[in-house]
Parts: structure tokens; C-alpha cells; sequence
């Protein structure tokens, strides 16, 4: 069935965090596009990725807070939502754990098969991440337990796609 071979995931995050930056190293690794210099998202993008016979659609969608009450609108139908963090944003961590807890106590609108993959990015940025992979799972531990919500969390650099290689795949695995 095509539908089944067609994977629906929506790239969210506070404004900066890399968003675009993470479509970009997407299409210059599996679309052959010369890699851009990406501005922080406006409005939104949607990017048809071929993966091993799946069709990835990717929603970019900005991040700014005047745009963050139109998010729910795009929520049916997804498969994946990727959550995308600047792990070098220290003082921002809270907002970005609260923003993405605010979407998954609303999961009525999210779809409850829908899966979620939480990027930590900037990693380059960041001397030790431990600390904040610790904190962030800390954080979302209470409710991921009381939801039940299975979640991946991938340190990431979009700049040199360092963690990148293996996003497609659980992408295309969590969209089965
Ligand atoms: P968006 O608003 O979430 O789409 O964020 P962008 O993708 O526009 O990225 C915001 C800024 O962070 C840009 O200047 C990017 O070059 C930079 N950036 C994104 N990812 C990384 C990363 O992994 N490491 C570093 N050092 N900079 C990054």
C-alpha cells in the first residue's frame, strides 16, 4: 500500500534551535542539495524526502511564539514529531520542555500513535551535554511515565550532521 510507505513528520522547536538547519542537512544528504545557509524558519516549509522506497514528508514550521498557537493546526495525521532543542541555550531549556509538554498533554490533537524524537542540538556547542540530557529527561521523566509516551532523545549538530545518519531510518521505523 503507498500509504504505508508515506511518513508524515513535523520539525518543531522554539525559534533558533535549528530546525531549519536540520531540514537542510536532511535534503543535502538525501536529496543531493548543496547545503545553504539557512535563516531562522518563517511561515512554514513542506520537503518530500525519498528514504528506502518511503516517501518523508517534512514540515518545517517556525518557531517563533506569534506562530506557536497555529502548531495545533498541522498536528493530524502525523507520524513523527520531531522536537528539536539548542542544547547551548541553557536559560531556554525550560521553556522548550514546557512548550513540548503543552503538545503532549493536548495529544487529542496530536494523534496518540504519533511518535516522538527529541533532538538536543548544537552539541558542538556544548563542552558537556551530559548535564543536559540528564536534566531534560528529568523534566520530562514525570509525565512521559504518567502518558506512557515512548520517546527518543538524539544529541545532534545540524552544522556537521554529527548524530544526524541515523534520524531517516527511526523516521521511517516509528512512521511503520
Ligand atoms: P530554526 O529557527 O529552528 O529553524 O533555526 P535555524 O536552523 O535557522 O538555526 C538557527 C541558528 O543556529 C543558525 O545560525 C544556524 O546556523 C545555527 N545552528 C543550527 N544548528 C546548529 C548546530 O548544530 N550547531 C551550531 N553551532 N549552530 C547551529
Amino acid at each position: 500500500k503507498l500509504k504505508d510507505r508515506e511518513s508524515r513528520c513535523l520539525v518543531l522547536g522554539l525559534d533558533n534551535s535549528g530546525k531549519s538547519t536540520v531540514v537542510d542537512w536532511i535534503l543535502a544528504s538525501y536529496k543531493n542539495r548543496p547545503r545553504q545557509l539557512v535563516t531562522p524558519t518563517v511561515g512554514f516549509q513542506i520537503h518530500t524526502v525519498p528514504f528506502q522506497n518511503h516517501s518523508v514528508q517534512l514540515w518545517d514550521i517556525g518557531g517563533q511564539s506569534t506562530l506557536r498557537p497555529y502548531w495545533d493546526n498541522y498536528f493530524d495525521k502525523t507520524d513523527v514529531l520531531l522536537w528539536v532543542i539548542d542544547a547551548a541555550a541553557a536559560a531556554r531549556l525550560g521553556e522548550s520542555v514546557d512548550e513540548l509538554k503543552t503538545i503532549l498533554q493536548n495529544r487529542d490533537r496530536l494523534g496518540y500513535n504519533c511518535r516522538i524524537i527529541v533532538l538536543v542540538n548544537k552539541k558542538d556547542l556544548v563542552a558537556d551535554l551530559d548535564p543536559v540530557i540528564v536534566r531534560l529527561k528529568t523534566d520530562l521523566s514525570e509525565m512521559l511515565k504518567l502518558e506512557n509516551v515512548p520517546i527518543e532523545v538524539c544529541p545532534t549538530s545540524a552544522l556537521t550532521g554529527d548524530g544526524l545518519d541515523g534520524l531517516m531510518p527511526m523516521i521511517v521505523e516509528k512512521s511503520a
